[in-house]
């Protein structure tokens, strides 16, 4: 039957990701491969969507999200992400960052379409602009902190491209971007007429002091940035599917209608779940993952430049890219495997990550995960020593 399939799609070949989860599980590890957080979501979120179930809210909401959810993130956007919304103009809830991004992408972008997509890079970005037909084109970032070179960055835009897609902090690289960086792009996109597409999901994961700065509070990127975000991750809350878009009036009933058109809507009770999250968690919640987050990251970092696998020791989110060089096996995937069989932990090969040869001596490991499995994970990687 395979010759019915669209030879379009043939890049979305089994994800590496799935691939170690699966042989992780059959040899009874710690998979620290896929970004699924296992810490608790918070009681009070699920107990209004379990109220909101029983007291019948199970219908279809407004295509764009209900309007109290709306009202929430607009305020949440203007006290934390310093970007003025109204939400009735510029919100467009979806069903996570994933639903959120495919819809605006949709809206937004042609086919031959050119996006500058920076490398490291979250395989779904790449692979929802392939599947919609449009070009990503590759700008390296380089380590340790992952910094970008204009130069490189100016170079790649042609007059084809329509866009440039930040994702900060960043999955895998947990790069944060500074205020710098981004008035750079902000010039440039100014002067070549670009949009930008940022994906925030991580905002509030952002260690040693540093602050999250969103693309659209720079006021020049305001009318072009489509902000991206949802509440998978800072709720602990990955199979809810609730995330959203923040963008100028003119793009949002477009991208509403999108989002009726292959959604329908968020599931409704839990965006007033999320509602409830967003008016009443206190701010020591926000402080409280942020810190619980950033224990986790020095406790594994610590581990792994113990047994001499070098971290590029991220900003923000919850992933560590590593130098595998010294690993043995020809390629990521072998270093992975070789990981897994002598330690039992699953890491994610860096092809994933990366274009070509680039990600085949680099790792990554996810530690949105419980202390105790944590500490295991550092005893059962500390029987390595490179
Ligand atoms: N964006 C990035 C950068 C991610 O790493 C992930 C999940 O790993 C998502 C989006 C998915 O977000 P959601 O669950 O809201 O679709």
């Amino acid at each position: 039957m395979k010759q019915y399939l669209n030879t379009q799609h043939d890049f979305l070949s089994q994800s590496p990701i799935r691939y170690m989860s699966l042989l992780c599980a059959e040899k009874g590890g710690i998979n620290l491969s896929q970004g699924v957080c296992d810490t608790p979501l918070p009681e009070l979120v699920g107990e209004a969507a379990k109220q909101a179930i029983t007291s019948g809210a199970n219908s279809y909401t407004r295509c764009d999200g209900l309007v109290e959810l709306k009202e929430a993130i607009a305020d949440k956007a203007r006290e934390y992400n310093n970007i003025e919304c109204d939400p009735e103009k510029n919100i467009v809830v979806s069903c996570g960052a994933t639903g959120a991004f495919f819809i605006a992408s949709l809206a937004l972008l042609r086919p031959d379409d050119e996006v500058v997509v920076f490398e490291p890079y979250y395989e779904y970005h790449v692979n929802m602009l392939k599947a919609l037909g449009v070009k990503p084109i590759f700008v390296p970032m380089a380590p340790p902190d992952w910094r970008i070179d204009m130069t490189l960055l100016e170079e790649s835009i042609t007059s084809k491209t329509k866009a440039i897609l930040i994702n900060t902090p960043g999955n895998p690289s947990g790069k944060v971007f500074g205020a710098d960086e981004l008035e750079a792009i902000a010039e440039i996109c100014e002067r070549r007429d670009l949009l930008v597409f940022t994906d925030e999901i991580y905002e509030y994961l952002v260690f040693d002091g540093r602050h999250h700065l969103s693309p659209a509070s720079i006021p020049s990127l305001r009318d072009r940035t489509i902000t991206i975000s949802g509440y998978s991750k800072t709720f602990s809350a990955t199979g809810w599917r609730i995330g959203y878009c923040i963008c100028h009036e003119d793009l949002s009933p477009r991208i509403a209608a999108l989002n009726d058109l292959f959604y329908i809507c968020a599931p409704a009770p839990l965006q007033i779940g999320v509602t409830r999250g967003i008016r009443d968690l206190p701010p020591s919640y926000y402080e409280n993952i942020r810190s619980d987050y950033e224990v986790n990251r020095d406790m594994i970092c610590g581990t792994l430049n113990e047994i001499g696998l070098t971290p590029y020791v991220p900003q923000g989110a919850y992933y560590i890219l590593l130098d595998a060089s010294d690993v043995p096996g020809h390629d990521s995937k072998e270093k992975a495997l070789y990981i897994l069989d002598k330690t039992g932990v699953a890491l994610v090969p860096g092809r994933a990550f990366f274009r070509g040869e680039h990600g085949e001596n680099t790792l990554r490991l996810c530690f949105a995960k419980e202390r105790h499995i944590l500490e295991r994970a550092c005893e059962d990687l500390k029987r390595l020593r490179f």
